[in-house]
């Protein structure tokens, strides 16, 4: 077998079950790509290698003896670094976390054991996953491999770059605001954000609780619904995970028709605000959509321009009391403990010390919007603006089975652009919000390099709760039919590194 980097999930699995490869020399190619490139990219902030190995043996003993295997045995995969990996550094990007090691596993790290895929290392993201580029990260930017000068988007770029970079074919993210398709769409590749409760936060390290989820992310949209499959369904310790069957996202993955879809162009997101090569590809996929079979038909839903107000509001004041719980006497660091410090003091200075301007920026929005006094008006009324787009989304799936928009408004910026512009960084996740403020899914695939950069363009397919085999059934489409025109998947056009 060529390169074993450049293969997919699916056919390392099956090179692997079938012994034309085994699972350390997959394992070890991917080893040798991230010391080749990762000096470049830096998607992760730490390499698992003994431990990976180990599981790729455990693996291999396993084809040998015959026994059972997992539904991904042995294909590696790079873990964002919100979510606890027993025994290995877990930062969330934070120096206030530095040196913690869990000591306990995530449901996801439990179930990408239980599958058999061998997990790499963690990757870089925005300090606690509030960020659109990676420049948060109190561990220096991830860079985008289509072009080392630009953000990977965010904050699950380094899962999105070590994809893009060929270092994993496969990735975990986690979606509060846009966070798995906003990179996706920037390099190139495939995330899906679940329906909300549909995979475990057990053991991910908690932004805003009712709009966290984590998801799966690879450069198919096959390899992103096995992914799915093994880390989604019900968990007892997640208090609001979904206790139903997981729709079958494999056998729709594989199914990939629109043929009478009726798929809903969002009126409100897109046109003014997109950049035009964006637009372009945009309109371009819809025609594709349509010759293959589905209905277009253009739906309004009006309370979406308020979303991002209604976001930062909801987000910064769960953050904000999530985030209470670093103090330096429980994790990680601790500053200003001389003996002669109070408690208080030390909480104060550790946290100082600790969290990074973003960080303290949200904990300050979120502490005064939930202040006695201005509860009402401001944490009451952005609860009520995500009713009215929660039920936005059901009218609008009275009469379409999906709904589809741009993912992102830009292709990739360049490092630096937006740093001291909070407003124009949050602007990024101007058309994912509305789907976590619902609780509903959505996939981004790449549909195409814009013509006046060359930079990867993503469409956002949204599906009603728990309908999450939907998103695949029409991005397998539309990545099999743009598949067959480029004659290989987006990312084979990717620069070498
Ligand atoms: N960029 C958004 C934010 O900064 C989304 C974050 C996320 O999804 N984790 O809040």
């Amino acid at each position: 077998m060529n390169d074993l980097t450049r293969q997919s999930a699916a056919v390392l699995a099956d090179a692997i079950a079938s012994k034309e490869v085994t699972a350390v020399e997959v394992t070890q190619a991917h080893l040798d790509r991230i010391a080749a490139v990762d000096g470049k990219v830096h998607a992760f902030l730490h390499v698992t290698a003994d431990s990976a190995l180990a599981q790729a043996k455990a693996v291999d003993a396993k084809v040998a003896a015959g026994t059972p295997l997992g539904a991904l045995a042995g294909v590696p995969l790079g873990l964002k670094d919100v979510l606890a990996m027993k025994g290995e550094p877990t930062t969330a990007g934070s120096k206030i976390l530095e040196g913690w090691r869990p000591p306990y596993d995530s449901t996801v790290v439990a179930r990408l054991r239980a599958a058999d895929i061998v997990i790499l290392g963690k990757t870089n993201m925005d300090e606690f996953a509030m960020g659109s580029s990676t420049e948060h990260s109190a561990y220096g930017p991830t860079h985008n491999p289509w072009d080392l000068d630009r953000i990977p988007g965010g904050s699950g770029g380094g899962s999105a770059a070590a994809l893009a970079a060929f270092e994993a074919p496969l990735a975990i993210g986690t979606d509060t605001g846009g966070s798995i398709r906003q990179p996706a769409s920037v390099t190139g590749t495939v995330g899906v954000k679940p329906t909300y409760g549909g995979v475990s936060r057990y053991g991910q390290i908690a932004l805003a609780s009712s709009l966290d989820q984590p998801g799966p992310c690879a450069r198919s949209v096959l390899d992103t619904a096995l992914l799915h499959a093994a880390i989604a369904g019900h968990d007892p310790r997640d208090s609001t995970s979904i206790n139903a069957t997981v729709p079958d996202v494999v056998a729709a993955a594989k199914k990939a028709d629109v043929r009478g879809m009726r798929i809903g162009v969002v009126t409100e997101l897109s046109g003014d605000g997109y950049q035009a090569g964006v637009s372009q590809r945009y309109a371009e996929a819809l025609d594709i959509l349509r010759e293959l079979g589905a209905e277009i038909v253009e739906v309004s839903c009006p309370h979406f321009e308020y979303a991002l107000g209604a976001y930062y509001l909801i987000l910064p004041s769960e953050a904000s009391s999530n985030l209470a719980r670093f103090d330096g006497m429980r994790y990680g660091l601790r500053a200003g403990d001389d003996g002669k410090n109070s408690v208080e003091q030390v909480m104060a200075i550790t946290r100082e010390a600790g969290f990074g301007p973003e960080v303290k920026r949200r904990i300050m929005l979120g502490t005064y919007a939930l202040s006695s006094g201005y509860y009402d008006a401001y944490y009451g009324q952005a609860q009520k603006v995500r009713t009215l787009i929660t039920r936005d989304f059901n009218a609008a799936f009275e009469k379409v089975d999906v709904l589809v928009s741009p993912t992102a408004p830009t292709t990739a910026f360049k490092l630096g652009e937006k740093l001291d512009d909070p407003l124009a960084m949050y602007l990024n996740d101007v058309a994912t919000i509305p789907v976590n403020l619902a609780g509903i899914g959505a996939m981004s695939l790449p549909i195409g390099l814009a013509p006046e950069d060359g930079l990867p363009v993503g469409m956002q397919i949204m599906a009603p709760a728990m309908a999450d085999d939907r998103l695949y059934l029409a991005g397998g489409a539309l990545e099999a039919a743009l598949t067959d025109k480029w004659g290989h998947l987006l990312i084979e056009e990717a620069p070498a590194l």
